[in-house]
């Protein structure tokens, strides 16, 4: 009796088409062969999505390859060109936080590149000199806060514009750095597949 509801089974799922049992990996909802496709080179889980499905997901990311697996996503008529600079800085509130912190850091250099140029190639380098050797190594509490107010003095004349100086450099490159990354994964996409343009 066993045996025979096991083949009774068995033929049943024989019947059924072995595409039934696929299932678009976005929406979950079963499809057969002529709704989905096989939008990239995945070889985990399901790979068949709904083309409209995938439409939407590539719109919604502005994402034109897989997160998983990085090929990039076919089985669909679509262009795309990359985000501009002024595409990333509207779409991204960091990248505005980003740009904003290196306008600062611009204009704070050129202030302590002034102060620096002033300290190193004026009349006033002289002075500094004599300031910053006038160390008085006597162990008494005078001694120790003069020659704190020297330390102070090379901080604040010489390490923090060069740090500064060095981080304004810097922080272009990071933005840049940032945008090209981002511009490596996020795109304009432009549907050109008819069917699909029709059903959106
Ligand atoms: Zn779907
Ligand atoms: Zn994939």
């Amino acid at each position: 009796m066993v045996a025979k509801i096991d083949n009774k089974m068995a033929k049943q799922q024989d019947r059924i088409p072995r595409h039934e049992y696929r299932h678009c990996r976005l929406c979950h909802k079963r499809g057969n062969d002529s709704e989905l496709i096989q939008p990239c080179d995945c070889m985990t889980g399901s790979n068949y999505v709904h083309a409209q499905c995938l439409v939407e997901h590539m719109l919604s990311t502005d994402r034109i390859h897989c997160e998983q697996c990085k090929s990039q996503y076919r089985g669909i008529k679509y262009r795309y060109t990359r985000k501009s600079l002024i595409e990333w800085l509207w779409k991204e509130p960091t990248a505005r936080n980003s740009l904003l912190s290196c306008i600062s850091l611009l204009c704070s250099s050129q202030v302590c590149l002034y102060s620096l140029w002033q300290t190193l190639f004026t009349d006033e380098l002289d002075e500094f000199l004599d300031d910053i050797t006038d160390i008085d190594l006597s162990l008494c509490i005078d001694a120790i806060k003069h020659n704190m107010s020297i330390v102070m003095l090379i901080q604040v004349k010489i390490v923090l514009p060069i740090v500064s100086i060095v981080c304004s450099i810097k922080q272009p490159m990071t933005v840049w750095n940032e945008y090209r990354k981002y511009s490596q994964n996020h795109y304009n996409i432009y549907i050109e597949d008819e069917a699909i343009t029709a059903i959106t």
